[in-house]
């Protein structure tokens, strides 16, 4: 009797209840999959995405995610999201796909639009079903979207990513690995470090001219900077990282286990018994040399 509820409510109808609200869109669903959208082509790709995703997160996270659902552009308000909530769906994402695909020269890329929706679902899916625990108790000293480290956070994202030119670009500009791991795992996401750093350099400029002297934000500035680790390097390591433990570990789920453990010992930089059990080295160092030594064979044979 409970296996038929649960059954019956996946197999619910959403798109009637979607399409009350908003006649003026069109409406498509799967068993895992909610596309809202006036254009049929969008809703096709955001339905084949989520599908995609859900798949790829469920082969690396060790879950089923719920059914969810995204609507394009403008078109979700609060009485959209309530009646597909009101029908079962778990998450409602609103992502402008035609305008995310267009490039600056006109053209659409759809392969990237698609694939970076994919990444913010992994961040949703990671906050739902991985790291429920409430902010607070990590190394880093602020968090980008949930309490987890940072880089397993984006790692969660990038697990999703499926646009193949991503991790080849973050091989060919690959030098041993741009963050030794040890400081990557216990480093905030550059970009809310640089959004501390703004805040705390407007504090000390207050601070000092406060008590009479003459300083100005740009040379407080300047003189921080060099200590602060670009974006486009954060995430080409936790690109090039997630392939690595992807195809190193052995076992399924492989960061299932990891943020298993990760969430039980919040001090920790790497969970030594689950990497092992994953055929990992279980030793932050030992870690890095193999993970230096992977990039070095991929670089000279790039083939997946
Ligand atoms: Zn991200």
């Amino acid at each position: 009797m409970i296996a038929f509820a649960i059954v019956a409510q996946l197999s619910v109808s959403v798109c009637p209840a979607a399409l009350a609200v908003r006649s003026d869109l069109g409406c498509d669903e799967t068993s895992s999959a909610v596309a809202v959208s006036a254009d049929l082509e969008v809703r096709r790709q955001i339905l084949r995405t989520i599908e995609a995703a859900s798949a790829r997160f469920e082969s690396a996270w060790g879950t089923r995610p719920s059914r969810g659902a995204v609507v394009d552009s403008s078109g979700v308000n609060g009485a959209l999201s309530a009646a597909l909530r009101s029908q079962g769906v778990a998450w409602v994402f609103p992502w402008p796909l035609l305008e995310v695909a267009r490039n600056a020269d006109g053209t659409t890329d759809l392969t990237r639009a698609t694939s970076a929706m994919a990444h913010e679902i992994g961040h949703l899916l990671f906050a739902r079903h991985v790291w429920t625990a409430p902010s607070g108790g990590g190394l880093a000293t602020r968090q980008y979207a949930t309490s987890a480290p940072d880089w397993l956070d984006e790692v969660a994202a990038a697990s999703l990513e499926f646009d193949d030119r991503l991790a080849a670009d973050s091989l060919a500009r690959a030098h041993r690995a741009a963050i030794p791991l040890r400081t990557f795992f216990s480093m905030s996401h550059p970009a809310i470090a640089r959004d501390s750093l703004v805040a705390a350099i407007h504090a000390e400029v207050a601070r000092r001219r406060a008590s009479g002297e003459s300083v100005s934000t740009m040379q407080l500035d300047m003189r921080s900077q060099g200590g602060l680790t670009d974006l486009a390097t954060f995430y080409r390591q936790v690109r090039l990282f997630t392939r690595f433990v992807e195809s190193n570990a052995c076992g399924t789920a492989p960061w299932g286990s990891l943020a298993a453990a990760l969430s039980h010992e919040p001090k920790v930089l790497w969970p030594a018994d689950a990497a092992r059990e994953l055929c990992l080295p279980s030793e932050v160092d030992a870690l890095n040399e193999r993970f230096e030594a992977w990039i070095a064979t991929r670089r000279r044979d790039p083939r997946p």
